[in-house]
């Protein structure tokens, strides 16, 4: 995880205005390291929570924590302090490490729990010496899953679990050293952590952090980066697209020009985390000139299925099975469905996770007795491209012996004039079992005639599947990662 690459001082981070080469980033990280260790601290296996806005510290910080042999922890730094809390308390953490701007949210705490606080300084005059030797097998990570349908599961990935997860990525995606990221997406879930900044460190490329989110900084940086001669590489969660579209149609003309032009010389714009919706991943091509490369992951592993780097990128799909991750669809007794059929999605690889921490319970019903991990994703196999159909417990609706897939009936309505977004759900109903319902966020000027939309609809989907129920919200409630909370929609209506 921490090899440097043979230019060491080529620029592996810019953030706040300064760069930092891979030669300063590997001594930051085992002075780090030294500081944690003090003078013979056992860190085997031992979570360090830290608590350190995404940029260099981060960095530092977190390969710090593996080079002592600990367990890295990040916490959001956005949440209350109830839910930072919750993952010290759940993970049992000794030492919290907080940057000096997030010390006045932690010190009270740490100090009353009697926990080891530490702010990253200047480690200048750090003595490494020695660092222990780590085994692949040891936990490396405890992430918290986002917490769309219940509450966060810590995570435990291995050093043997995140090397699998990065090197068949870099392979896939052609991560290259001449790559420069942008990081605009939290660092305690793998899609910024593993995706934008350990593969492109692990490349050799440039990570840049971005760790307050601006539509118009994105832009800005869209335009440097095309008088550079290191190659844009940009990530980020369907919603940031939405925000990034509806920002560009306030531009003036010369302006979108300037960015359409910039945008043609990126190698590669991914999305992920959430489905993305045909109309983001049309109207972003016309901006931007590239086809979004949508793949599919998960806290516990990683990314498993993604559309090809070379080759149609299909739109409403997420691709195929990643070289060294095993997918199949299976019915509920686990065996694998019929051709064509809608089954659960389930995994086998080297980069699948060792456990839910301190969850043995869940760890043992996430798997098949023949060590198949399933993902509680619906999907089906449609022409040699998997398309998902959403989480069995909110998107997969039950309804008059139907099983409908909710994202479906989202793309549908997305495509109707007055709809800028959506979200559909199952109600409780004794006659069905669970009714259509439909959450819809329309434009501000715009009036929406249900009775027109329903005779709409009726042209374009089966009766079982037209929404029962409508309501208009202003916003739908999306968690940090931009994933809409089914659970809390439902409260609507
Ligand atoms: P929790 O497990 O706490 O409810 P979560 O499942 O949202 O939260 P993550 O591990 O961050 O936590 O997200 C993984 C999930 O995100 C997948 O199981 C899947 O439902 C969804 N997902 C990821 N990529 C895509 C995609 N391209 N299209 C649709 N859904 C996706
Ligand atoms: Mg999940």
């Amino acid at each position: 995880m921490n090899e440097i690459p043979e230019n060491a001082t080529q620029t592996a981070i810019m953030a706040n205005g300064r760069s930092f080469s891979y030669n300063e980033l590997q001594t930051a990280a085992q002075r780090f390291a030294r500081v944690l260790l003090g003078n013979g601290a056992d860190l085997a296996g031992a979570r360090v929570a830290f608590m350190v806005t995404p940029g260099f510290d981060y960095v530092r910080v977190q390969r710090g924590i593996w080079l002592a042999g600990g367990v890295a922890v990040p916490l959001c730094t956005t949440h209350p302090l109830p839910s930072l809390t919750y993952v010290i308390e759940d993970t049992q953490a000794a030492i919290v490490v907080v940057s000096p701007e997030f010390e006045s949210v932690l010190a009270a705490y740490v100090l009353e729990h009697e926990l080891r606080l530490v702010v990253p300084g200047n480690d200048d005059l750090v003595t490494v010496g020695v660092l222990p030797t780590v085994p692949p097998s040891r936990p490396a990570m405890i992430l918290y899953t986002s917490g769309t349908t219940n509450l966060p599961k810590g995570v435990v990935s291995t050093h043997a679990n995140i090397d699998a997860q990065v090197s068949m990525l870099v392979d896939a995606w052609h991560y290259a050293p001449t790559d420069q990221s942008l990081c605009v997406l939290p660092l305690h879930h793998v899609h910024g952590i593993i995706n934008v900044v350990t593969c492109t460190l692990r490349a050799g490329g440039t990570v840049a952090f971005m760790p307050h989110f601006s539509a118009q900084g994105v832009f800005d940086w869209f335009l440097d980066m095309a008088q550079q001669p290191r190659r844009g590489v940009f990530m980020a969660v369907p919603t940031i697209y939405f925000k990034l579209i509806a920002h560009y149609d306030t531009l003036p003309n010369d302006q979108q020009q300037a960015l359409t032009a910039a945008m043609t010389t990126f190698r590669l714009m991914v999305s992920g985390s959430a489905a993305l919706p045909v109309s983001v991943m049309e109207r972003w091509q016309t901006i931007s000139g590239h086809r979004l490369l949508e793949r599919y992951g998960m806290t516990e592993l990683g990314m498993a299925i993604s559309n090809p780097y070379r080759g149609e990128r299909r739109a409403g799909h997420i691709g195929q099975p990643l070289p060294g991750v095993t997918v199949r669809l299976a019915d509920e007794h686990d065996n694998d469905v019929a051709p064509g059929e809608a089954g659960e999605i389930q995994v086998k690889g080297a980069a699948v996770f060792k456990e839910y921490w301190q969850k043995a319970e869940a760890t043992r019903a996430a798997f098949t007795t023949d060590g198949w991990f399933r993902t509680g994703d619906v999907a089906v196999l449609d022409d040699g491209y998997y398309k998902m159909l959403g989480r069995s417990s909110t998107d997969i609706i039950k309804s008059g012996g139907y099983k409908i897939s909710a994202l479906e009936i989202e793309e549908v309505l997305r495509t109707y004039p007055q709809i800028e977004d959506c979200s559909v759900v199952g109600l409780a109903s004794d006659e069905w079992g669970e009714l259509v319902a439909a959450a819809l966020v329309v434009g501000q000027e715009a009036t929406l005639n249900t009775d027109e939309l329903n005779r709409w609809i009726r042209d374009r989907l089966p009766a079982y599947k037209v929404p029962r129920r409508y309501v208009i919200v202003t916003e739908l409630p999306r968690n940090a990662m931009g994933k809409v909370t089914k659970n809390d929609l439902k409260t609507s209506f």
